[in-house]
């Protein structure tokens, strides 16, 4: 075994007994649930790199069936190409930095890019050969279910879809459609109210288009935050679908990113003071934790670990602190665990693998780079 792969979280502790908080992958939570995303989903399924880009999450997600990358930087297709030499990206974000879009297309061969307005479009001509590309369009959609909403900063109204496809068509790419519904979506209705909207654009459109992108959004259930199960947005979009009118050789697109990065990551920290019912951590929210920051959920499901082993027991509720100087530095949402907790335990928080490990900072100097394999279910 490599010395960065163990049985388990406790036998890590007992063999490393951690002073930098400890990142845990597990290979087969993330086969398991890619294999069913990818298994369930009616239609290509492209992973957002940006929700975790750690080379050994991403060749998991390659070994487990995906083949198509959202990537939304020229430094991202570069590492994923660099990879997985088979593996295609797209270039799924309507503003790029100069030259990007055609570093891509021609040192990395992508195809496929998404524009959401004329002048978009102006930029991206200059820089792509257009015969042999495909563009999306991309449409603002809003839904009251989406905890945050992708349609605010980019997508046209779909009263101007059809004259961006005809742009788009007559400089000589395959026009096609996307949207995005939002992030952590907790209503499968909202892509059935999506792909209804987009199913009454494409109908007024002169030619049909062979794709349509629904984006990403498909939530993961939290503590306190419980959604659907992904049969059911999987369900609504096949249902959705059929009203949607294609090509011939038609196909749906999603691009999930927290559904595929979440659930096969942990992080184990270490208590470093206890204050009463206020725990002190070695990583905090400008470390692991940045995305309880955002709306949405507010805490992970936590264990807790005591010279190597679980610690359970009665429990009771916490503060979380990180380890800055800085009074955000809190978590929002207090976390139940072992009432007897104390400093020098570790504590486990897992299905932590969207937008943790990607946009953390080096804060206060605090950034550890110890990932680890976990070979335990
Ligand atoms: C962020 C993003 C995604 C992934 O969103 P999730 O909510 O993580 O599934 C997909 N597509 C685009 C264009 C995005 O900006």
């Amino acid at each position: 075994m490599p010395t960065d792969s163990f049985a388990n979280v406790g036998q890590m502790l007992r063999q490393l007994r951690p002073v930098q908080p400890v990142y845990c992958i597990y290979p087969k939570r993330y086969k398991a649930s890619t294999a069913s995303f990818v298994g369930g989903f009616p239609g290509r399924v492209l992973y957002a790199v940006k929700a975790n880009d750690d080379p050994r999450i991403l060749s998991l997600l390659y070994e487990s069936g995906i083949r198509h990358f959202d990537c939304a930087s020229l430094p991202e297709v570069s590492r994923v190409a660099g990879l997985f030499p088979d593996a295609s990206c797209y270039f799924m974000i309507p503003v790029r930095l100069r030259g990007a879009a055609a570093a891509a297309q021609r040192q990395y061969g992508v195809r496929h890019f998404v524009i959401d307005h004329d002048a978009g479009l102006e930029t991206l001509a200059r820089e792509i050969d257009l015969p042999g590309s495909v563009i999306f369009a991309r449409m603002a959609v809003h839904h009251k279910s989406a905890v945050s909403d992708l349609s605010a900063k980019f997508g046209a109204a779909p009263a101007l879809i059809p004259s961006l496809i005809e742009s788009i068509a007559a400089c000589g790419a395959e026009p096609a459609l996307a949207f995005n519904v939002g992030s952590s979506v907790t209503d499968p209705d909202a892509y059935r109210y999506a792909i209804g909207v987009a199913a009454g654009v494409l109908e007024t459109l002169p030619r049909k288009l062979r794709l349509v992108d629904i984006g990403g959004g498909f939530a993961m259930p939290y503590p306190g935050f419980p959604v659907p199960p992904l049969a059911e947005y999987f369900a609504a979009v096949r249902d959705a679908m059929t009203a949607l009118p294609l090509s011939e050789n038609g196909e749906i697109l999603c691009e999930p990113g927290r559904a595929l990065a979440a659930p096969g990551l942990t992080a184990v920290v270490e208590v470093l003071m206890r204050k009463d019912d206020r725990l002190f951590l070695n990583d905090g929210i400008y470390g692991i934790f940045w995305e309880l920051n955002l709306k949405g959920h507010d805490r992970y499901p936590a264990i807790a670990y005591r010279d190597g082993r679980p610690l359970y027991g009665s429990q009771r509720d916490f503060r979380l602190y990180g380890p800055t100087c800085d009074n955000i530095d809190v978590l929002p949402g207090a976390v139940g665990l072992p009432a007897d907790i104390r400093a020098g335990d570790y504590i486990e928080f897992s299905g932590i693998g969207a937008y943790s490990l990607s946009g953390r900072t080096s804060f206060n100097g605090h950034y550890s780079d110890t990932v680890v394999t976990i070979e335990a279910d």
